[in-house]
């Protein structure tokens, strides 16, 4: 795949970056995945207004405002010559020898462009299963942190058992998913878990409490056990990848209602590939 790193515009399995950066050493930086359809990024000022918020988080300055960004991000789609892409961009502390403390050096920038993983429609017909699993992560999990070690913990566990994604749970109740938000539905109304710094502010979440809204479906945002979650009358994900994607059984074998995707969802997800240019 076509990639950015720092001025230049590369392949992403190229050796281009230094061992002593600091995104390879520590972590040390955040992210962003952007969908582009049809030449256009969905929601691209939310997406990079989160990446400054979580920046200005972890005390990184980018170099970079969002004008610069929009620049690359434009010659990068362009140069892919792609027009459905998930661009990836990671902001990073920059190139400096191995120490925990801040570096006096630039950030490091890079993207890479890559062709959508669609989700095929049989799957999103049958709907996905999850695992719940305990929410491991820090409690800065607003920050789109590169630090994903939970994350991939509790995906790969869920993965092992079939299923699509972790739902995480803290405290006894849903946080997200490992790279997704959750979401169920009750007697026609949408519940999710409210903002905090226990879970990430998704923009695709954004787009589907508009979009709710719009439909005059109720959006609560309220946090619910893993119990109410299986007595839900239907249950789904978001994110950018994934888009708005049913869940409809778990890790043991249990359904949600009948197993089968449920009404809310299904309008949720025809709105926002109207939203998204793709009908
Ligand atoms: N929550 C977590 C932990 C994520 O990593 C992601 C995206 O990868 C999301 C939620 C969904 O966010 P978005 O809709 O902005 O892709």
């Amino acid at each position: 795949a076509l990639a950015y790193f720092n001025g230049s515009f590369i392949q992403s399995d190229e050796p281009a970056v230094p061992i002593d950066e600091r995104g390879h050493q520590f972590g040390d930086g955040v992210y962003e995945v952007i969908r582009i359809y049809k030449g256009r990024p969905f929601m691209l000022d939310e997406h990079l207004d989160r990446l400054f918020k979580s920046a200005a988080a972890i005390r990184l300055e980018i170099g970079h405002d969002g004008e610069s960004l929009k620049r690359i991000i434009g010659e990068l789609t362009q140069k892919s010559g792609l027009s459905d892409l998930d661009l990836y961009v990671q902001v990073t502390r920059g190139i400096a020898p191995r120490n925990h403390l801040f570096p006096v050096c630039p950030a490091s920038v890079s993207m890479t462009a890559k062709p959508f993983r669609e989700i095929p429609a049989e799957a999103r017909a049958t709907g996905a299963s999850v695992m719940l699993h305990p929410d491991e992560r820090w409690l800065n999990c607003w920050i789109k942190s590169l630090n994903l070690l939970p994350n991939i913990l509790a995906k790969q566990a869920a993965s092992d058992r079939g299923c699509l994604e972790a739902v995480l749970v803290r405290d006894g109740v849903v946080t997200e998913g490992t790279s997704s938000n959750v979401y169920m539905v009750k007697d026609g109304a949408i519940r999710t878990a409210p903002l905090s710094n226990q879970i990430l502010a998704g923009i695709t979440r954004m787009a589907v409490q508009r979009i709710a809204h719009e439909l005059r479906i109720p959006f609560i945002e309220q946090s619910f056990t893993p119990e109410e979650l299986r007595q839900a009358d239907e249950a789904f994900i978001t994110s950018t990848t994934t888009e708005v994607m049913p869940v409809v059984r778990f890790e043991d074998g249990s359904l949600i209602r009948d197993g089968k995707p449920g009404p809310v969802g299904r309008a949720l997800y025809e709105r926002f590939r109207t939203m998204t240019g793709q009908d």
